[in-house]
């Protein structure tokens, strides 16, 4: 048995790639009205897999085993305070029974159209997802001798936090990166505002970084606490482990994804730091994971111009089907033998 995943799930981003059919949708996203648009790709995703149901339902008596599909929701998260994803598809059982010798997956993103690109053992980084709570004290913009100025301590955090991962880290050992994604702040100019919520992501390969990123936050946080008189309460929220490729997997699929690739094909590419929770799925079976260009100027995942060239489809619908097959038919689901 072999399961193929698509992500369902879309992002508060206000399309602007002007396509005629760009989305006008919109959504409550955290108490608040946003946007909704599929800048990550993933409606193509749920296109491919759905073109792959349809070719290998055609030939159903021709496959030596079970395909199951998996259509998964909320891959860029649950809502806080909610769980979701893949994480909680394992954890219900969702694969459990029958249970996949093998699972793939792919991604839409910027690079040659049609090209397949992935990397033996760890590919993409392990996200750690954070909020923070800062409480000063407001007061009149005239006067900010009689407050506590949460602009000043949010500024402060920003350029900590790029000090830690820009300059304190050996990004030589490992890639990391810690960005701050939202800082919800103030209400009018002439008032300095007293609290503030900042939210965040930490990327990292490796887990003695990760711990020591963490403590490092941690001692920021206490020091501009202090030299400011404000309260700073941050939570770790949310986490994706990395995502690896089972090395024998992906070495035994080589030779199927250079047939399904439209362009260039690479076991060998670089650590990507986007995060993905098809790495829960390792907990069930050994699991590929690869990424599909759909364009070499294609904007970035995330962004409202983000934008998939319809070309890179046909490749990843072949991508599917020819990994399930060949799987199906014995590669890669022996160990390699030794010699
Ligand atoms: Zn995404
Ligand atoms: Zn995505």
């Amino acid at each position: 048995m072999v399961a193929l995943r698509a992500d369902m799930d879309a992002l508060p981003v206000a399309e602007q790639t002007g396509l005629p059919f760009a989305s006008k949708a919109t959504a409550t996203f955290a108490g608040r009205n946003v946007p909704v648009m599929h800048a990550c790709g993933h409606d193509a995703h749920v296109a491919m897999l759905m073109g792959a149901a349809e070719i290998l339902a055609g030939m159903k008596d021709r496959i030596a085993g079970t395909v199951v599909l998996v259509f998964q929701p909320a891959e860029e998260g649950p809502p806080v305070g909610e769980k979701g994803g893949a994480p909680l598809m394992v954890a219900e059982r969702a694969l459990a029974a029958p249970k996949p010798d093998a699972i793939f997956g792919l991604h839409v993103f910027p690079g040659e159209v049609g090209s397949l690109v992935w990397r033996s053992g760890p590919f993409m980084a392990g996200s750690d997802t954070w909020e923070m709570t800062v409480t000063g004290r407001q007061t009149h913009g005239a006067m900010p001798w009689n407050g506590v100025d949460a602009a000043s301590v949010s500024a402060s955090i920003v350029q900590a936090f790029n000090q830690i991962a820009a300059r304190q880290l050996n990004v030589a050992h490992a890639p990391t990166v810690l960005t701050v994604g939202e800082i919800r702040l103030g209400t009018r100019h002439n008032i300095i505002p007293g609290t503030f919520e900042m939210t965040g992501t930490l990327r990292t390969f490796d887990p003695a970084m990760r711990t020591d990123v963490m403590a490092r936050i941690d001692g920021a946080l206490k020091a501009i606490g202090a030299q400011y008189g404000a309260g700073i309460a941050l939570r770790w929220v949310g986490r994706n482990a990395v995502t690896a490729n089972d090395p024998a997997l992906a070495r035994a699929m080589e030779p199927t994804l250079a047939r399904a690739a439209g362009a260039g094909v690479r076991g060998d590419a670089d650590y990507v730091m986007g995060a993905e929770d098809f790495s829960a799925f390792a907990a069930v079976a050994p699991t590929m994971f690869y990424h599909l260009g759909i364009g070499a100027d294609a904007a970035p995942n995330h962004s409202p111009q983000f934008t998939v060239d319809e070309a890179a489809l046909p490749v990843g619908v072949r991508a599917h089907v020819l990994t399930a097959l060949d799987f199906l038919n014995g590669a890669g689901a022996a160990p390699a033998q030794a010699k």
